[in-house]
């Protein structure tokens, strides 16, 4: 299981493999797992979605850029995907990643691209969540968000349960809307738990801490376990529904997520599209080899 969780891991970081699949298009069956590549497709998936009643975090997909010219194409796709969800008036707010816009190039190149975006969001009363990437970003990520507090409140951010730091971090982050999840990445014994035991026990622990809080708090995760224990710990501790949200991602447990919103729990799908599919779709295959399944059916149903 580790052996392919890494080797997964190896191949999202491939700089040949992720330009090599932007002239594949949508192959090796991650059109599952991807709402299409250009926004036309994205608009069409997230009104499905609303009309089942569920809002949509939208990915405009790419991350680990190194190039200014890529990061400001990044930030103007970005800004178009925020005009077309004004204009198709869906429920729908973007999710993304600093990597893709700058990051790594200069950080404050990067400040300036997220603040413009956060700018362009908060005129439409867009919600802007800061992904969480690997543990070398996180302090940086954390730093842009607490620039950007004062001027746009509409930004948020992601705690990662497999870190040690992060009950610490939550104590930094009262008020801010949070996403709180189990981790994507691979990370050193030094900084992060590694086993799936202790990382479900700080997960479950973590969002009891939120929930018992004032700011709103998305529960991401596609684990029947940690969700039965939420709807339990909401119901005895009378935590209002208004004050958090279920999200999963696109293309997974799709019953469940019906489910979970007819039984009126707000749920929010995680909806990644864009040409830059493949790191994504390569971590996915990390985090449970079964998905390679769906990725399959992705294939056969061409
Ligand atoms: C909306 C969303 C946003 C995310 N954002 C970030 C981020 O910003 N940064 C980051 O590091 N990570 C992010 N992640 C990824 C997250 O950290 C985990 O790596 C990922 O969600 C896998 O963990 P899990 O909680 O879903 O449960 P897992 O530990 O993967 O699964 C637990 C159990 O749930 C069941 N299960 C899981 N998936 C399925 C399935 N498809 N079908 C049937 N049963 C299943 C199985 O029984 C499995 O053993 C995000 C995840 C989601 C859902």
């Amino acid at each position: 299981m580790g052996v392919t969780r890494d080797f997964f891991i190896a191949l999202s970081k491939n700089q040949l493999l992720n330009s090599g699949a932007k002239k594949w298009g949508l192959k090796l069956g991650a059109g599952k797992m991807v709402a299409g590549t250009d926004i036309d497709s994205v608009m069409k998936s997230v009104k499905e979605l609303n009309s089942m009643g569920i809002s949509a975090t939208i990915d405009n997909l790419g991350e680990f850029v190194y190039s200014r010219e890529e990061a400001t194409v990044a930030k103007e796709n970005i800004l178009h995907t925020i005009e077309a969800i004004q204009q198709h008036g869906v429920n729908a707010h973007m999710s993304i990643k600093l990597t893709q816009i700058g990051l790594d190039v200069d950080y404050g190149f990067c400040l300036d691209n997220i603040r413009e975006i956060a700018e362009a969001a908060a005129n439409y009363d867009i919600f802007i969540n800061l992904d969480m990437e690997d543990y070398a970003h996180l302090q940086q990520t954390l730093d842009i968000l607490f620039a950007l507090r004062d001027k746009y409140p509409n930004v948020g951010t992601v705690i990662q349960a497999y870190l040690y730091r992060s009950e610490k971090d939550l104590d930094h982050l009262k008020d801010v809307r949070l996403r709180l999840v189990k981790g994507a990445y691979k990370e050193i014994p030094d900084v992060s738990l590694q086993s799936k035991q202790d990382i479900d026990e700080n997960f479950l622990k973590l969002i009891k801490l939120r929930l018992l809080g004032k700011a709103f708090t998305s529960i991401a995760t596609h684990d029947h376990n940690i969700i039965n224990e939420v709807k339990k710990f909401v119901e005895e501790n009378n935590i209002p529904h208004d004050r958090f949200e279920f999200q999963m991602l696109y293309g997974f447990r799709t019953e469940m997520q019906k489910e979970l919103a007819a039984e009126g729990f707000a749920f929010t799908t995680y909806v990644p599209f864009g040409q830059d599919w493949y790191a994504y779709f390569m971590r996915r295959l990390a985090e449970r080899p079964q998905n390679i399944n769906l990725a399959l059916r992705g294939i056969v149903s061409k």
